[in-house]
């Protein structure tokens, strides 16, 4: 049997490093038994998926050396692989799953699922489908049909007993089915969930060995389930323990950035953050922690990998980080990796053009552009203080603006421009007042070259960053202040081509 591994990223945002971690792992694990890496991208989720995402996705993995045997950029004998692309295979699927009558067609209305959870949590029950149209007739399902009414199709789940999946990682996990959801397979315009898409693509793919984050565990029974009815082999199954903040909550970027591509704009080296992410399941050589990826592929093991989580410590990546640059690059090498990072055409010429008409100098670039080349920037409170905004209103403006940066879908001009328009509408100021904190923040100057830009140009997770840090150089926003100024926050606008994902239970993330 050739070992096939996969990541399947959704695109639904920047490149996580929970992704690369994830996708390092498989691809030790296919690489060391002779196998293939695969690569596939899961949007199903319409509202959310965007190409741009995926762009920045297959570039984030590629940059760290995750090379893949297959995938949407590259095609192969398994494709399409982009789940958008995959629609007919799945509808035929679930055509199948209805006819064996392992599925069913559901027409409750979204209405009707709200008043039932209600129900279920004025009770203290855990929200589940409640099986109302687990039994209908063919006479009665034609009716409704025939009536034009949406119809989502679920998952027919046993009512007793238990399942034991083994998990590579963790032996035996027992799940009872009474815990376990008819889960919605098809949505009710047609597209698949998560889990129907997932389980056909991973048979199909002939994917040996899943390797996915611990999020899934529950929906492994599920999976289980769909293997069955489709009378298949379920792939091996191991859940990688989550990346965790140094006091071990969950990775996220309200205490750490989390975007691949903001580890790249701060300059480190992709060989130093594979190398990191690879020592939560590759052990040292003889004490040795540096290691590039041939030598991590040897000495991979899932054996090694411990459960108790990883911690994504910043400060041992930057000790690695510093120990490539001196000990890996000599000055020519370190020439060549500075021009590649920044000083490269496509960088050089994203920035120029903001600076071309606002010289007079050549050597005005530099205090001008120093922006674009550093981390972090330190940030004057006086200086913050200085304009028309006071310190709660200075502090309101950051708190909204991180939280609207967060839900922008695509990070470009002009959803940078449109979110700072919102803080500013939030706030009832005019943008030339609402602005001015900001190109203090982002580019450490009240005047600068153009700010919706210069954000784009950054990327989200270095603009996050600095906006954290100007936060922090007013000393912050405690709890109660965060919680009541949520309601200042204007809800995100859908972007064009969403639409409505509904009869997905909560939580049942598609
Ligand atoms: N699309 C899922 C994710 O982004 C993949 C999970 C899996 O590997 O099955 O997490």
């Amino acid at each position: 049997m050739r070992v096939r591994t996969r990541v399947a990223p959704s695109p639904t945002g920047d490149p996580h490093v929970g992704t690369a971690y994830v996708a390092l792992i498989n691809y030790c694990f296919a690489k060391k038994h002779g196998g293939d890496f695969i690569l596939r991208i899961e949007d199903t989720d319409r509202a959310r998926s965007t190409a741009a995402s995926e762009d920045v996705i297959l570039r984030a993995l590629r940059w760290l050396g995750l090379a893949w045997d297959e995938g949407p950029d590259i095609g192969g004998a398994h494709g399409p692989y982009r789940q958008s692309e995959r629609l007919e295979i799945y509808a035929e699927h679930a055509r199948r799953l209805l006819e064996s009558g392992h599925a069913f067609r559901c027409f409750c209305t979204p209405a009707r699922l709200d008043a039932m959870r209600e129900e279920q949590r004025r009770a203290s029950r855990p929200p589940a489908y409640d099986g109302r149209c687990a039994h209908l007739s063919p006479d009665e399902i034609a009716a409704h049909l025939a009536a034009g009414e949406a119809s989502v199709v679920r998952l027919r789940v046993p009512h007793e007993g238990s399942v034991t999946i083994e998990d590579m990682l963790r032996g035996p996990i027992v799940f009872e089915w009474s815990t376990v959801d008819a889960q919605v397979l098809v949505k009710s315009d047609g597209w698949p969930t998560y889990h129907l898409a997932n389980v056909v693509d991973d048979h199909l793919m002939e994917i040996t060995h899943v390797m996915r984050g611990e999020e899934w565990i529950s929906s492994a029974p599920k999976h289980l389930l769909l293997y069955r009815a489709f009378d298949w082999e379920m792939p091996k199954i191991a859940h990688l323990p989550l990346l965790r903040n140094a006091d071990k909550s969950k990775l996220s970027k309200r205490k750490n950035p989390t975007s691949i591509l903001f580890y790249e704009r701060m300059g480190y080296l992709p060989e130093a953050l594979a190398n990191f992410l690879g020592l939560f399941s590759v052990p040292p050589v003889d004490g040795e922690e540096m290691m590039d990826l041939a030598t991590m592929v040897s000495r991979f093991g899932t054996d090694h990998i411990a459960l108790g989580g990883p911690v994504f410590d910043v400060k041992k990546l930057d000790w690695l980080n510093a120990r490539y640059i001196r000990e890996k690059l000599d000055v020519p090498q370190l020439m060549t990796r500075v021009r590649d990072w920044a000083l490269n055409p496509a960088y050089l010429g994203a920035i120029a053009p903001l600076a071309h008409q606002r010289i007079e100098r050549l050597s005005d670039l530099g205090p001008l552009l120093a922006f674009f080349f550093g981390g972090r920037i330190a940030v004057d409170a006086a200086e913050l203080r200085a304009g028309k905004l006071d310190d709660t209103q200075l502090r309101q403006a950051f708190v909204i603006a991180l939280a609207l940066f967060d839900a922008v879908p695509d990070w470009n001009v002009a959803n940078t421009q449109g979110a700072i328009r919102a803080v500013g509408d939030a706030l009832g100021l005019k943008l030339r007042d609402a602005i001015r904190p900001f190109y203090i923040a982002i580019t450490g100057s009240a005047q600068s070259v153009p700010l919706f830009d210069s954000m784009a140009i950054l990327g989200r997770d270095l603009v996050r960053e600095r906006t954290r840090v100007a936060l922090d150089a007013l000393g912050g926003a405690t709890k109660n202040e965060t919680e009541a100024w949520k309601n200042l926050i204007p809800k995100p606008t859908p972007h064009a081509d969403a639409r409505p994902s509904e009869a997905v239970p909560a939580g049942s993330s598609v």
